[in-house]
């Protein structure tokens, strides 16, 4: 081979790679442009709902990832009660594992081991089950983890699995993973403080329960849910017996302690998906998803009971008290409800749900009359 027969094929094999760079290249770049079209996707999320959603279901698409799943902490059940105020359930998101906080962050430290950096390689299920659903670690054999922590503190994680051992290498570089938990986290509590903002336009100040808002919005759900699986759904209504007088005797602040107290016994005999909200003034309405009618009696029967037997304290001295009289011991009063109980009718096809809730609660609201009516402390069913 002459010289220039040698340089043409050096030329032929540079050529040749430089066609697998620029393909590389080409590759990478169109990597790059999903991975940014889907955060702007995540930043452009509306909720903490769409956010999730996003997160489990965008990636796994674009990218053909075989398992996708997010572990969040969730310190009080704040993040399931923000989730399910949405949803009604988180059946919907299958690949979401919330874990409380301690359990959760030994979870993740036990992954993560300090790093904060994503961890790429094989699948080892002593260790990394717990991160994905048990269908999904039963196949996994490589895996792509993002630890998600602000400021420092680990916050959740995202992870992908692979059913290919080659998918994720520990030796693949890990720059675009990174920005990306880090576009993850910083989505995720923003959605957190936006659904908390939401959260206290939803709660009633003075008694720390739902408002009549958060009501009207949950009932909806609730009647879907209840319509779609043919469950039972009761809605029992509340109002405090002869309130005024509380107020005319023991002050205003001793009436507001009352309802306090009674938003607080009412709680205590609810399960973690019923509802309760204050309606207005002294008025509670409580919704009871998959309860029959004569449970949903029972729970009235026992919030009743509990309201008549709880002894209050009146907050302030009694009105009219001279001001030269020993200050009056704190009188302990008591207090009785009137429960109003409807159900959701069986014949509501092709009614829309706003109607529906309308109905429902104008018959709680009906029969809770019905129990004024008939001398107050006592429960009735509408009929
Ligand atoms: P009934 O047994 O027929 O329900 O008699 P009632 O006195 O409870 O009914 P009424 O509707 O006449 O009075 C309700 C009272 O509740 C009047 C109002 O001053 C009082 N109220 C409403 N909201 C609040 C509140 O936020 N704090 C206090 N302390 N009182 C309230
Ligand atoms: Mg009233
Ligand atoms: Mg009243």
């Amino acid at each position: 081979m002459n010289s220039s027969e040698l340089l043409a094929e050096e030329n032929q094999v540079l050529k040749q790679q430089l066609q697998g760079l620029l393909q590389e290249a080409r590759l990478n770049e169109d990597k790059m442009r999903r991975f940014e079209r889907l955060e702007h996707q995540l930043i452009a999320a509306h909720s903490l709902l769409d956010l999730v959603s996003l997160l489990l279901t965008a990636y796994k698409q674009a990218f053909a990832i075989d398992h996708v799943a997010l572990v969040l902490l969730d310190p009080a059940g704040e993040v399931d009660r923000m989730l399910q105020t949405e949803t009604g359930t988180l059946d919907a998101l299958p690949g979401l594992r919330l874990y409380p906080a301690h359990s959760g962050a030994k979870l993740l430290e036990a992954v993560y081991c300090g790093t904060r950096k994503p961890l790429l390689g094989a699948f080892d299920a002593a260790l990394h089950a717990q991160l994905f659903a048990p269908a999904a670690s039963a196949e996994i054999r490589s895996m792509a983890l993002l630890p998600l922590a602000r400021h420092g503190q680990l916050i959740g994680g995202l992870h992908f699995g692979s059913v290919d051992a080659a998918r994720y290498e520990a030796t693949t570089g890990t720059h675009l993973l990174e920005r990306l938990a880090n576009i993850v986290a910083v989505c995720l509590e923003s959605a957190f403080n936006q659904e908390r903002l939401k959260r206290v336009g939803l709660t009633d100040t003075l008694t720390g329960v739902h408002n009549r808002r958060y009501f009207e919005h949950r009932c909806l759900i609730e009647i879907a849910q209840a319509r779609r699986y043919r469950h039972p759904l009761a809605c029992l209504f509340l109002d405090v017996d002869k309130f005024k007088s509380i107020n005319d005797q023991f002050g205003h602040a001793t009436g507001d302690e009352v309802l306090r107290g009674i938003g607080h016994l009412i709680q205590g005999q609810l399960r973690a998906g019923d509802t309760i909200a204050r309606y207005g003034g002294e008025e509670f309405v409580v919704l009871l998803p998959q309860t029959s009618a004569e449970f949903a009696r029972e729970i009235a029967e026992r919030i009743r009971g509990s309201v008549a037997q709880q002894r209050f304290v009146a907050a302030a001295p009694m009105l009219g008290s001279a001001s030269n009289e020993a200050p009056a011991a704190p009188a302990a009063l008591s207090v009785t409800a009137s429960l109003g109980l409807a159900m959701l009718p069986g014949d509501t096809a092709g009614v829309e749900a706003s109607a529906v809730a309308e109905r429902l609660v104008a018959a709680a609201d009906q029969a809770l009359y019905q129990a004024k009516e008939l001398g107050r402390n006592r429960v009735i069913a509408a009929h």
